[in-house]
């Protein structure tokens, strides 16, 4: 969708207002096709309460979860002077007017900001060439973001290695994440980077063919022993522990090997915009009425 210009803070609350009340539509078909095939009853009950929740979120431009989560947001080639601050501001207004639950706290003092904002709004930024800006955010429930696991492997660690850490932090998780969950995956870089690509990997739609053949074997293997496991919808049993599986990777020291997890809920919430530099807005990824 293409709309005339409009500012930062515009943009921010219309992506989150998005993110927060309309499930991405690649999500949304994930979610029915697992409904359409799952074999277990009480699976296929919480699949239908998911989507009736979501449904009538839509509907009311309500959140679909209560948890309205803590906004991320990843800023893509030209980084406009600023934009944190209109990102800020946008969080600001957000919060008030869809309405979504003050999250953020003092980590220490658990004093609430109000804003959901604080010490400063959750921002990557990875500057390229680009001749357009990219925004997106993530919304990050706690129950899923606090199942986020690194760990620096061996180098000579192989893919079994990575899949065997992937599976676990996954049915340790258990139904803590509110599963189905989307699981991004991060390899390479250094700690801070790839817990960040962990992250970042859950911006990818969940029906786009990842170009790398080495990291799409390691997403449809994971895919299919995690849904093997019987964990299920909320950890109740069933076939469908994940919606997706997303992996980045990245060059990393020759005497490491990191490996991320970050999980999103079956609310698996994100919408993105491209700005171009003649100002033209698109909307890219979320569903957008
Ligand atoms: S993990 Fe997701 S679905 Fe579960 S309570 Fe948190 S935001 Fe809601």
């Amino acid at each position: 969708m293409i709309i005339m210009p409009e500012s930062w803070e515009d943009i921010v609350l219309r992506l989150l207002r998005a993110a927060q009340t309309r499930l991405p539509p690649d999500v949304k078909w994930a979610l029915e096709a697992a409904a359409a095939w799952e074999s277990d009853p009480t699976a296929r009950s919480q699949l239908g309460a998911i989507l009736d929740n979501s449904s009538r979120a839509e509907f009311l431009v309500r959140p679909m979860c209560q948890d309205t989560g803590l906004p991320v947001f990843f800023v893509k080639g030209r980084i406009p002077p600023g934009i944190e601050a209109s990102i800020a501001a946008g969080v600001a207004r957000a919060t008030a007017a869809i309405p979504l639950r003050p999250n953020a706290v003092d980590p220490l003092s658990r004093e609430v900001s109000g804003d959901n904002i604080g010490s400063g709004p959750l921002v990557h930024c990875r500057p390229s060439d680009a001749d357009y800006t990219e925004l997106s955010v993530l919304p990050k429930g706690a129950g899923a973001e606090n199942m986020s696991r690194l760990a620096m492997l061996t180098p000579s660690d192989g893919d079994d290695v990575i899949k065997d850490f992937v599976t676990r932090t996954v049915l340790q998780a258990g139904g803590r994440p509110c599963p189905p969950t989307v699981v991004g995956v991060g390899i390479g870089g250094t700690a801070d980077a790839c817990m960040a690509l962990a992250k970042e990997a859950l911006l990818i739609p969940l029906d786009q063919e990842n170009p790398d053949p080495r990291l799409r074997r390691l997403e449809e293997e994971l895919f299919v022993a995690l849904n093997s496991s019987g964990l299920g919808p909320m950890g109740l049993g069933g076939d469908t522990t994940v919606l997706g599986v997303r992996a980045l990777a990245a060059s990393c020291h020759t005497a490491s090997l990191p490996v991320a997890v970050n999980l999103n809920c079956w609310a698996a919430r994100r919408a993105s915009v491209r700005v171009h530099s003649d100002g033209t807005v698109e909307y890219t990824q979320g569903a957008f009425p």
